[in-house]
């Protein structure tokens, strides 16, 4: 055996991206995220490898799902040196501090719960700040986009951009001995959109490649289109004397709609308004992006060389509590802009407490909404929903704009793949099942089925 495949996760699913490549003596960690939604038990059970052997774990890019366990491998034993772009370092350690700070509340939410009930305790958090602020000493190779970086003579990472968030990257790892070369897709972005480049192209001589294929059966609308959606949103909204709030992701998400919101005000097009960013961690977030002007693409530089991309005069920064409860006092022309994304938790709840039952008010949904969340309910048309133990009607207008996904659809992805001629093996990975048979149909038009397949979880595969 030379080289060898485990798909720890994101096989046969979206959550918890973990994937172990060996190479001869050599064991690369690519991801080692987060299981989320019906998943998320499966973040108890130790790390199927030992991690002690592991030599180099790469983080793709910094959302949960692929970074979210990291403070876990190294209280379990991992001892090897972690290779990451700069932004994908800062974001990840505002974003693994946040998550040891949301699971402690969650915890103790669960345990009042349970011995209330005279049920059996929670499990403990999966880890506290001190293991993240510990794990963070092993963040050690930075590694730009297009440097190769030598594990040894025999073995080469390079890094392109994927386009998905600041400082993401798609993986290409070099077998030089056997002149074998493997592609880990990471999640990959989708096109022109703000702040990001768009994707890079792969080599077209990869052998075995893993592709992500979240949206892999369905085109998103258009950015400049979503926009448009978002601008007549906020208009009508503040013609009724309403509030907009927009739920959403502290990461890229949440900058977009800043750096769209600037630009609707500097055209002339933002009605008066008062717009507040009520989430700390994405003030945290915006500003790491404020830091790393060089990951961005060519209009988003040309704009920072003269102003702040993410500000504008009538934007608030509410970082505190007292000031986030201030909010509630202002019942027309604000854009709340809140996390989480699909309301399961995090300040927009008090939002939706004060705006959802009021029907000149809208609540504008820029993200997916996996079942089992608030969001998807409200989505789904509930007329009222149970929040802190309170009925409350759902009279606010709601909209979807899905132009706003950071993810690519499925013509993005055919797109990125088209270049690769002649593999060895092409794995989807990163998707609902269903979705990944949609796009394994399209691919064999261009591959032979057999070299097309879909790994379930905890399978490995030797690859020659
Ligand atoms: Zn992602
Ligand atoms: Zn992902």
């Amino acid at each position: 055996m030379e080289a060898k495949i485990s798909f720890y996760g994101a096989a046969s699913g979206v959550t918890g991206s973990s994937f172990l490549l060996q190479i001869r003596d050599y064991k690369i960690l690519i991801d080692c995220g987060l299981f989320q939604g019906h998943e998320s038990e499966k973040n108890h059970l130790p790390y199927p490898c030992k991690l002690q052997d592991i030599n180099y774990l790469i983080l793709t890019h910094a959302h949960i799902d692929h970074c979210g366990r990291f403070p876990c491998l190294v209280n379990q034993g991992f001892k090897g040196k972690v290779i990451s772009t700069k932004p994908t370092f800062q974001i990840a350690k505002i974003m693994l501090l946040d998550a040891a700070k949301v699971m402690k509340e969650h915890y103790k939410t669960l345990y009042k719960k349970s011995v209330r009930r005279g049920l059996d305790l929670p499990p403990p958090p999966l880890y506290d700040e001190y293991d993240v602020l510990e794990s963070f000493k092993y963040f050690q190779i930075e590694l730009p986009y297009h440097t190769p970086f030598f594990i040894e003579k025999e073995i080469k990472i390079t890094f392109r951009d994927a386009g998905h968030i600041l400082g993401s990257a798609f993986v290409e790892i070099v077998d030089l001995k056997w002149n074998k070369k493997f592609l880990f897709s990471g999640d990959l972005g989708n096109k022109n959109k703000p702040i990001v480049r768009d994707y890079e192209l792969p080599p077209e001589d990869a052998d075995y490649v893993l592709i992500e294929t979240t949206y892999a059966d369905r085109n998103h609308k258009t950015f400049e289109e979503s926009k448009i959606e978002l601008l007549e949103v906020i208009k009508d909204t503040c013609k009724r004397g309403g509030n907009v709030l927009i739920p959403t992701f502290a990461l890229e998400r949440a900058q977009e709609i800043l750096f769209v919101l600037r630009e609707f005000y500097e055209k002339g097009e933002l009605p008066a308004c008062y717009i507040f960013l009520d989430s700390p961690l994405a003030i945290r977030a915006t500003k790491i992006f404020k830091d790393n002007p060089e990951f961005y693409d060519e209009e988003t530089y040309q704009i920072f060389q003269e102003k702040d991309p993410f500000n504008l005069p009538n934007l608030f920064l509410t970082e505190d509590v007292e000031e986030s409860k201030a909010i509630n006092q202002i019942k027309s022309s604000a854009i709340i802009i809140a996390g989480n994304g699909t309301l399961s938790g995090g300040r927009i709840l008090h939002h939706l407490k004060n705006n959802l039952w009021r029907h000149e008010c809208s609540l504008v949904f820029v993200g997916f909404q996996p079942k089992g969340t608030l969001g998807r309910k409200i989505v789904d048309g509930a007329e009222k929903i149970h929040l802190f133990g309170e009925e409350i009607y759902v009279r606010a207008k709601v909209h979807t704009i899905n132009g706003f996904s950071s993810h690519a659809g499925q013509r993005e992805l055919l797109e990125w793949i088209s270049p690769i001629n002649n593999p060895e093996k092409i794995f989807l990975i990163h998707g609902e099942p269903e979705k990944m048979e949609i796009f394994k149909n399209l691919l064999s038009q261009k591959y032979p089925p057999e070299k097309l397949y879909i790994p379930q979880l905890m399978e490995e595969i030797t690859l020659y």
